[in-house]
């Protein structure tokens, strides 16, 4: 089960900021699925956290590792309404009734739709109930005294989004970017032109050091992204630098 601690403390730079060197928070990343999809588990000192994505068909792996840290989710943010990455969310509110799901609203139909949400194509039904919460983009969500705020990274699906916490430094994109790569469109409710828009406004005009969790593969930064990633060089070489 690959680990990616982070915590944020007084080394991470952030001298103006309102955190003490002792408060924490930490994003533990479970791969589960068949399609390894990336569930994050953003916790901090205390036993509450928030799940972004919950995947596999059954959540017994994300449960055991909930029951083993003795955490105890209190949201469950979805980045986009397919499948692989709701799949976790009867199994986590049945066993955490109180645990609100919030899911950006454009992608809200989808949950409760196996021919929306793409997993009647995969040969099995995933039905997910209307969520508790639909999030409008720009709208912030605070975990503590961090803000995360809903960026429009829509193109992937009709509305998904990413989670992005400036204290952080750290940005949940879903399928919207990958190391490398970014997100299919070729699929009902894509738009390669609307994603890679809102991948330049709304992700490549964060700092170059952003953290970069994808909802599948490696984790990767903004800066690398913009430097490496042939999607995002091909848009500058043919709008030249001022498109940044
Ligand atoms: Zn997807």
């Amino acid at each position: 089960m690959p680990s990616s601690g982070f915590a944020i403390d007084s080394s991470f730079g952030f001298r103006n900021s309102v955190f003490s060197p002792r408060k924490r928070m930490d994003i533990e990343t479970l791969i589960l699925g068949p399609l390894e999809t990336n569930t994050y588990v953003l916790h901090g000192d205390g036993g509450e956290c928030w799940v972004i994505d919950p995947a596999g068909m059954d959540g017994g792996q994300l449960l055991d590792y909930l029951q083993r840290n003795r955490l105890s989710p209190t949201r469950v943010l979805l980045t986009h309404g397919h499948g692989d990455h709701i799949a976790g969310v009867p199994d986590l509110t049945r066993a955490f009734p109180t645990c609100r799901v919030c899911c950006p609203e454009g992608d809200a139909p989808m949950l409760p739709d196996p021919n929306l949400n793409l997993s009647a194509l995969m040969g099995v039904s995933i039905l997910v109930s209307s969520p508790d919460e639909s999030l409008r983009f720009g709208q912030v969500l605070m975990f503590g005294q961090i803000e995360w705020t809903v960026l429009d990274t829509s193109g992937h699906t009709v509305g998904g989004a990413s989670y992005y916490s400036r204290q952080m430094k750290t940005v949940f994109v879903g399928d919207a970017l990958f190391s490398g790569s970014v997100g299919r469109t070729d699929i009902p409710g894509g738009s390669a032109g609307r994603l890679l828009k809102n991948i330049r406004l709304n992700l490549m005009s964060l700092d170059d050091e952003t953290r970069v969790l994808c909802g599948h593969g490696p984790e990767t930064t903004i800066g690398r992204e913009r430097r490496a990633n042939p999607f995002m060089k091909d848009f500058y070489k043919l709008k030249g630098p001022q498109a940044r």
